[in-house]
C-alpha cells in the first residue's frame, strides 16, 4: 500500500481498506499476515502456530543496528510477580532491549509492528507516518517512545490515564479509527470496562493496538488480595498493578465487544502486541 491508496472518506478508505478486507502485507517471506486467531465461523476460532518475526531492523525508526540491552527489573518486583529466572529474563528483554538509534524498546517495537500491520503497511512506523495517513488516532498514555511519531499525524490525540478515565471516556461513540495504549490495562481497576470503552469509541473498520505484560506460562490473576506491587520504583497509585496477565489474556477482549484478535509476536515470548477489532 502506498500513501495514495489512503483517500479521504469512509473509515475503511482512511484505513486503506476499499472492499472491507485489510490490505495486509503480501510479502510472505518477511511477515506472515495470517492472524494467529483465525475466525472459522460465527463463534469458533482456531489457533495458528505463531511464526517468529526476523528482527533485522528497528520497526520504529527503520535503523539496521544491533539492539542493545540493559537490565530493567528489580528484585522486589520479580519476587512480587513470582517470576522464574527465565520469565524475568524475558521481561528484561522486553523492557531493556532497545534500538540504539531511536531508543525504542522491544515492547515499543512490537507495538509499532502491530500498528503498521493493522494498517497493511510494510515498513517501519516512521515511514508509515511519513506516508501521511489521515486516520483518527487516540493514544492513551504515551506508548513508549512511539509518541514522537504518532503525534505527527493530523488526526492524533493524546490523553493520559488516569486523568482521562479509560473505563469511561467522554468521546462520542465510533469516533476513532485507531486506539493505542501500551502497558496501561494492567493498572486499570476494571480492564473489561476499559476494553468495552475502547470498542465503543472505534468506528467500523477501526482497531485497537496495545501491549500488556504477559507471562505466557500461567493464567491471569488479579492482585486484589495480594500485597501491592508497582511497575515503577515509586508507590504512586497509577503504577499499582491490578492485573497480572497470563496466557488467557485474550478472553477479556471477547468479553468486550471485540470479535477478532490478532497477536503480533515480534519476539516470542518476550514481546507480543495485540490487534483487536470490534464486532461492528
Ligand atoms: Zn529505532
Amino acid at each position: 500500500m502506498v500513501a495514495s491508496d489512503l483517500a479521504e472518506g469512509s473509515p475503511r478508505a482512511r484505513l486503506g481498506w476499499d472492499d472491507g478486507t485489510p490490505r495486509l502485507n503480501t510479502d510472505h517471506d518477511r511477515v506472515d499476515p495470517t492472524p494467529i486467531l483465525q475466525r472459522v465461523d460465527a463463534d469458533q476460532y482456531r489457533l495458528r502456530v505463531p511464526v517468529p518475526f526476523p528482527i533485522s531492523h528497528c520497526h520504529c525508526c527503520g535503523a539496521d543496528e544491533p539492539p542493545q540491552q540493559s537490565a530493567v527489573l528489580w528484585p522486589e518486583l520479580v519476587d512480587e510477580w513470582g517470576l522464574s529466572t527465565t520469565e524475568a529474563e524475558s521481561v528484561d528483554r522486553r523492557e531493556g532491549q532497545f534500538c540504539p538509534v531511536c531508543q525504542a524498546s522491544l515492547r515499543s517495537a512490537s507495538l509499532a509492528l502491530a500498528i503498521t500491520r493493522s494498517m497493511g503497511w510494510r515498513g517501519p512506523l516512521a515511514s508509515w507516518v511519513d506516508s501521511g495517513p489521515t486516520l483518527r488516532l487516540l493514544e492513551v498514555n504515551r506508548a513508549g517512545n512511539l509518541t514522537q511519531w504518532l503525534e505527527r499525524l493530523p488526526g492524533h490525540q493524546l490523553v493520559e490515564y488516569p486523568h482521562v478515565d479509560l473505563q469511561s471516556m467522554t468521546f462520542s461513540s465510533r469516533t476513532w479509527d485507531l486506539i493505542v495504549h501500551s502497558d496501561t490495562l494492567e493498572h486499570v481497576d476494571d480492564p473489561i470496562a476499559a476494553l468495552h470503552e475502547c470498542a465503543r469509541l472505534l468506528d467500523s473498520g477501526g482497531c485497537l493496538c496495545f501491549t500488556i505484560p504477559i507471562i505466557s506460562g500461567r493464567m491471569t490473576r488479579r492482585r486484589d488480595s495480594l500485597p501491592p506491587s508497582y511497575h515503577g520504583l515509586s508507590s504512586d497509585p497509577i503504577y499499582r498493578v491490578v492485573t497480572e496477565y497470563g496466557a488467557d489474556f485474550w478472553s477479556q477482549l471477547f468479553e468486550s465487544d471485540f470479535d477478532h484478535v490478532e497477536l503480533v509476536p515480534l519476539q516470542w515470548p518476550d514481546a507480543v502486541a495485540v490487534i483487536a477489532r470490534p464486532r461492528w
